[in-house]
């Protein structure tokens, strides 16, 4: 990489922990140095130099109508004549609210935030707070923000008490958080019959999209809705990645399932700092003023996060939305398959509208992983080759091979040719690389 960047990089180390504000953006599992961006606009991103790279990104999720989309910016521009925050309500926040609802039949009632770790940990509390119940469950290799009760793994004894897996996080916290394999039926079974009447919920991202993509079975999502209901815990989908990415309602749409809260953020943005969780009438009603759990936000349902939101679902809705995007999609992962296969490299895809997944597999392997220990067996050295070699040739991926990949509508097919045509020269030298060997 440029010097340059190396210096920027090392200026920002100066007063920002390791340089970044955010871990995964430090390239510390790909190595090397991260890029400093200045501008975007469609479906490219440019680096302080002025380079170009193909996004597929798009700040893990949000811009799904690319960078700088004129319509959502000529709304934030018209928002910020009018002030930044008020503090008070306004017509906005219903809008979205309206709409939200509208389009997600599971949620009658929903509360804003400022970002998705804050909608997660809220949503467990009033589900903790409806219930009377202290325990949760959560799944493997699945990410829901960083407040204390999520930052826990599965214990050594299996269907037992969690362990941190942050410093900072008390022990207290980690013993009401139980972790279960993902996409694995029995193990809920297992875990409600041990603990059934101690859940106050379940919270589970319903297309895993923090450990690459991983889709689960229906019966996974099945057995946790009948699971959750026999016991009256709280079903909570958190769709902070996947609401409006695979689809306009979500991965709840694809499954068929309404869960009791679902988690927003990211795309509902389009950008601005945002969150948001819903749900049932009856829970949501358990919420401070309405109710005994308290929850609150200087800056939710900030108003130029709401105006850029409600812009951007104008184009969201629009009839075909979802199949232009995800037919890009199948055009660059059928494409990288084929390509995969020419050069002998183990690679397999998964995809849902606008996201995908990208493994490289161990030689031999034909399946594509279907849990968190199926993601860690894959062959991370490979990836991390992939991503650089994509770099250099101006294609940004997620810099990380636990992380999905994201489809904007500005994505041409001049990019995805441009995109294929860096995977051929880089899947021709990894393929040279291993023939050396
Ligand atoms: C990004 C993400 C979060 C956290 O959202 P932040 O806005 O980063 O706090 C929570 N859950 C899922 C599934 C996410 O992908």
């Amino acid at each position: 990489m440029s010097t340059k960047n190396e210096q920027l990089f090392l200026q920002a180390k100066k007063h920002i922990p390791g340089g970044v504000n955010s871990p995964v953006r430090a390239f510390a599992g790909v190595g090397g140095t991260p890029i400093f961006m200045h501008k975007a606009l469609g479906s490219k991103i440019y680096d302080t130099e002025d380079n170009a790279y193909i996004d597929y990104v798009g700040s893990w999720g949000p811009m799904i109508l690319g960078h700088a989309h004129p319509k959502v910016i000529a709304a934030v521009k018209a928002a910020a004549e009018d002030g930044l925050s008020f503090g008070a309500p306004t017509p906005f926040e219903t809008t979205v609210a309206d709409t939200i609802c509208a389009l997600v039949p599971s949620v009658d009632m929903i509360r804003m935030t400022s970002s998705g770790t804050e909608a997660t940990m809220s949503a467990i509390r009033l589900a903790r707070g409806f219930t009377g119940r202290d325990n949760i469950v959560k799944f493997e290799g699945c990410y829901h923000g960083h407040s204390d009760s999520l930052l826990v793994k599965a214990g050594s004894a299996m269907l037992d008490i969690g362990e941190p897996t942050s410093k900072g996080v008390p022990a207290d916290f980690a013993k009401h958080t139980l972790t279960l394999p993902y996409n694995n039926p029995q193990a809920i079974k297992d875990c409600f019959a041990k603990w059934g009447d101690a859940i106050a919920c379940v919270i589970v991202e319903p297309i895993a999209g923090n450990m690459n993509m991983v889709i689960p079975t229906q019966d996974f999502h099945d057995t946790l809705r009948a699971q959750c209901t026999k016991a009256g815990a709280v079903l909570i989908f958190d769709e902070v990645m996947t609401g409006f990415r695979v689809g306009l309602g979500g991965a709840q749409e694809y499954f068929d399932i309404k869960p009791d809260l679902t988690c927003f953020g990211k795309i509902i943005g389009a950008g601005l700092p945002v969150g948001a969780f819903g749900g049932r009438r009856d829970i949501m009603q358990g919420i401070a003023p309405l109710g005994g759990v308290y929850q609150a936000g200087t800056l939710s349902g900030n108003p130029l996060a709401m105006r850029a939101g409600i812009a951007m679902f104008e184009d969201l809705t629009v009839a075909g939305f979802y199949g232009d995007l995800s037919s890009k999609v199948d055009s660059l992962m059928d494409g990288l398959q084929a390509l995969a296969d020419k050069y002998g490299i183990s690679l397999r895809t998964n995809k849902l509208g606008g996201m995908f997944g990208l493994f490289f597999v161990q030689d031999g392997e034909t399946d594509t992983p279907q849990d968190f220990d199926e993601v860690n067996a894959c062959d991370m050295d490979k990836f991390n080759t992939f991503f650089h070699g994509m770099l250099e040739r101006g294609i940004y991926l997620a810099p990380s091979a636990y992380e999905a990949g994201f489809m904007s509508s500005k994505h041409s097919d001049e990019d995805i040719r441009q995109t294929l045509h860096a995977a051929e020269a880089v899947f021709a030298q990894m393929q040279g690389d291993r023939q050396g060997k």
